[in-house]
């Protein structure tokens, strides 16, 4: 069964309150019915990555709720690129070991707005990584440098980010395939403008392993319908 990933970037949006009651009713109103049925052709994976402030009561909350037939994980939307230390305002890989399974690691918003180098990115993979976190490693293009021990790429161009415009299946296709079999990359997913309507598409490409889904993943109703209406073609 090919692996889905369905990964929410709740970029700074929700207090602790609103995180929460998104998340029962994600599952008790969106997902039940889908949660309890067997006719799933690809094994979904939903990774939740809200910010620092919120993970620890998600965490909390799906030790509680009924995911059946589902596997839910968290991310974070960040890491430092330091070990523990003096780095004020900084969460370390270690901090995040005990919280998160994932790391979203160069996304555009951190490369333009903060300025992330790629030699700051490669040092982010590689303490997650021996902190047991896997990255989500974004790129916004064929160009871009993955670093070594990347399993995950999110293809996110920024022209149709935020846009409610995705890119076209080809360009999708032909990104995937490139960072599939010239950069032997496992898992690559596409983020821009990603809605139920669209999923089903993108799902279905060959070398699709999954989405990344900003503005469609902050209401429990749209965002379950996204995991429902994703489909692999194999
Ligand atoms: P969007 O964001 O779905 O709102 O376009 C995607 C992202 O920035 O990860």
């Amino acid at each position: 069964m090919k692996k889905l990933f369905i990964v929410a970037n709740w970029k700074s949006h929700k207090s602790i309150e609103e995180g929460h009651s998104f998340l029962v009713s994600f599952f008790h109103k969106g997902m039940s019915e889908w949660l309890h049925g067997n006719n799933h052709h690809s094994q979904k994976i939903v990774i939740f990555c809200p910010p620092f402030t919120i993970l620890s009561t998600l965490k909390t909350a799906l030790l509680e709720l009924d995911h059946k037939n589902l596997q839910v994980f968290l991310g974070a939307q960040d890491i430092s690129p330091f070990a523990p230390g003096s780095h004020t305002g900084e969460e370390s890989a270690e901090q995040l070991a005990g919280l998160v399974e994932y790391v979203i690691i160069g996304h555009s918003e951190r490369r333009n707005d903060f300025h992330e180098t790629d030699h700051m990115l490669a040092e982010k993979v590689l303490l997650a990584k021996n902190a047991g976190i896997q990255p989500i490693f974004c790129v916004q293009g064929a160009g871009n440098e993955v670093p070594p021990g990347v399993e995950i790429v999110a293809f996110e161009p920024v022209k149709n980010i935020g846009t409610g415009v995705t890119d076209s299946l080809e360009e999708i296709e032909t990104v995937a395939a490139f960072y599939k079999q010239k950069m032997d990359i496992r898992y690559v997913l596409y983020g821009g403008s990603v809605t139920f309507e669209t999923v089903g598409g993108i799902t279905s490409l060959p070398s699709i392993d999954g989405v990344l889904v900003g503005g469609a993943s902050l209401d429990p109703q749209a965002f379950s319908q996204i995991v429902i209406h994703s489909e692999s073609s194999i």
